[in-house]
């Protein structure tokens, strides 16, 4: 998607461990018009498939899940939080996630009540690097007995393993822009070509 590489490219900081900074509208401060039309971009990638639910994480994936709803007929968006303590009353499917950017392992957690068999979920997230998070959040679709629909994904970091895992463990996944390369010593960053 053009408009947001060319936003990366203009705004996007490369930090040291191969950490992708993109604050001024997506990890902290919202371009909600960009937002709408990666939503848009979405929903023509996936068009044609049932969506009964996008599926996220907090915090950054909510604003785009929630505007990318808005252009799969205003369908529910969950996100799966992170919690300090799990509560073992049986109502909650949780599982553990490994951060990337922060480096520790966390409980994630979404209550059984808003993710029902045999739904249709679209799961959406802002970075895929390793794929530890979607991993997390396709373990919660597995022990919720949905389908997932496909997979979202805002910024690819292409020169890690998680797309390529992902894609050959079969999951449709579309990655709006695939980072190919980042120099933290130029700020270079290089993208690669997109078939989505
Ligand atoms: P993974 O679990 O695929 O290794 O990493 C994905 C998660 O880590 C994303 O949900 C995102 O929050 C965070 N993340 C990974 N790499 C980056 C990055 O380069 N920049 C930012 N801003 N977040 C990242």
């Amino acid at each position: 998607m053009q408009e947001l590489e060319e936003r990366i490219r203009r705004q996007g900081t490369v930090k040291p461990g191969n950490v992708l900074k993109v604050d001024a509208f997506l990890n902290h401060q919202c371009d909600v018009r960009l937002f709408d039309h990666m939503g848009a971009e979405w929903a023509r990638l996936f068009a044609g498939h049932q969506i009964d639910k996008i599926l996220t994480i907090e915090a950054s994936g909510i604003g785009i899940a929630c505007l990318a709803a808005r252009h799969f007929g205003d369908v529910p968006v969950v996100f799966a939080k992170k919690t300090q303590s799990i509560n073992l009353d049986g109502d909650q499917y949780t599982t553990r996630i490994y951060s990337f950017t922060k480096q520790r392992e966390y409980p994630v957690i979404v209550a059984k009540r808003f993710l029902k068999k045999g739904e249709h979920v679209l799961i959406l997230d802002d970075f895929l690097a390793k794929g530890n998070a979607l991993h997390g959040l396709i373990d919660i679709c597995h022990d919720a007995k949905v389908v997932i629909e496909g997979i979202g994904i805002a910024v690819e970091k292409g020169f890690q393993e998680g797309g390529r895992t992902l894609r050959k463990e079969g999951y449709n996944l579309k990655s709006l822009a695939i980072v190919e390369s980042m120099d933290p010593d130029q700020g270079t960053i290089t993208f690669a070509h997109n078939p989505a």
